[in-house]
């Protein structure tokens, strides 16, 4: 089976999570506060907090922005489950706005409209929006960053699929226009630990939060206590945090997988161009990226031309996974799992992420994939769309 993904590891990974097992600390040692800073450096952000993973990433930013009860976020529906659940963990509500067809991505305009009609009829507007960067590819952060003036929203992006990429000139991760940026390092992303998240700011009131909550609201900087520690073994606990603290084993493979971003990611712009130029003949839309945006291509989704097709999308995946291609599909629209249709209603409905979900599916993109394997792909697709 070729996969739709898989990571990259080289030797140079792998001596650097031994050289951390045979070292002092397993755990809160030098390697974390190291690969933060190469995150900060990659990006241009001033903080990186480094966590257990994404979803734990996103529950404390959306803490750090203070959601939780009598709150409100709008994310986008074509996303993973984590994104809006890391909204309900602080106990505020969440609202999907509907993407736009070409990116796949939260669109400007509906979300422009749904605040609009929020603020005419006096339903409540959000607190944060989420913009997901889907299959690494950022939205239109200008766009959502303006409208965040004017409705008076905080902005955090969900960057999951897109370390590595460019938006406007600036690399994704620069919270140029958000609050903060949310990182994962699945192994399925684009750079792995493992598991593991990480989140960038320039605010440092955020920073400090989110790095309170990473680890039991628990402080030794007097400067954050009610009083005078007792003595050299002081701590406080100052807020009710977790523990969602990254190991330096994890750390350690973060800091030398990103070293060869750059390399992983002119790859995946390689097959996404052959994908683009061997795929065109086939009854499939493959996707569109804007001008002003470097995609890192986490994910290559095409979408079937259901009208030319004789067979429907779930003999298709079938077969294409009976030949061996890995196919998958991101995402169901969050709004249809019976979790949110408890939450939202049954009729609960945006028409492009519907569209979306009918005919999307992402076929194998990888950095280690190479171009037999693809010729592999293109080969299945095009016997089994015939
Ligand atoms: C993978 C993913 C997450 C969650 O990341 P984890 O590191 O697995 O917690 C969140 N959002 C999106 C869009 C993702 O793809």
């Amino acid at each position: 089976m070729i996969p739709y993904g898989k990571q990259d590891l080289s030797d140079e990974d792998i001596q650097a999570v031994t050289d951390v097992l045979q070292s002092d600390f397993l755990t809160q040692g030098p390697q974390v506060p190291l690969f933060e800073q190469s995150l900060q450096q990659l990006t241009g952000a001033d903080y990186a907090v480094a966590v257990n993973s994404a979803t734990s990433a996103l529950h404390i930013a959306c803490l750090a922005l203070g959601l939780g009860p009598g709150k409100l976020a709008w994310t986008s529906p074509i996303t993973f489950v984590a994104t809006a659940n890391s909204v309900v963990y602080t106990g505020a509500d969440v609202d999907f706005v509907d993407i736009d067809p070409d990116t796949f991505n939260l669109d400007p305009e509906k979300l422009r409209e749904k605040l609009e009609y929020h603020s005419t009829v006096g339903q409540p507007l959000p607190d944060v929006v989420i913009p997901v960067h889907m299959c690494g590819q950022s939205c239109d952060m200008k766009a959502i960053h303006e409208l965040s003036i004017k409705y008076g929203f905080r902005i955090l992006e969900d960057a999951a699929h897109a370390i590595g990429g460019h938006y406007s000139d600036n690399p994704v991760g620069s919270c140029q226009f958000s609050e903060i940026t949310v990182f994962s390092f699945h192994s399925v992303k684009i750079v792995t630990t493992g598991e593991g998240g990480a989140a960038l700011t320039n605010h440092s009131e955020l920073a400090e939060r989110m790095l309170l909550l990473r680890s039991h609201g628990v402080t030794r900087d007097p400067a954050l206590m009610d009083k005078e520690p007792d003595g050299g073994w002081y701590y406080q606990q100052v807020d009710l945090g977790f523990n969602y603290r990254m190991t330096d084993m994890q750390a350690a493979l973060g800091t030398s997988q990103l070293k060869r971003l750059p390399e992983f990611v002119a790859r995946r712009q390689q097959l996404a161009a052959r994908y683009n130029q061997l795929l065109k003949s086939l009854p499939l839309k493959t996707p569109t990226v804007r001008e002003n945006v470097l995609s890192a291509w986490h994910l290559y989704v095409i979408r079937l031309d259901l009208k030319q097709l004789k067979d429907d999308k779930e003999k298709l995946f079938k077969q294409l996974r009976a030949s061996g291609i890995g196919v998958n599909l991101h995402y169901i629209p969050v709004y249809q799992q019976p979790f949110y249709r408890k939450r939202l209603g049954e009729a609960f409905s945006l028409p492009e992420a519907e569209q979306y979900y009918r005919k999307a599916i992402s076929i194998p993109l990888f950095g280690v994939m190479s171009d037999e394997e693809q010729d592999c792909v293109v080969e299945s697709l095009g016997r089994v769309l015939a």
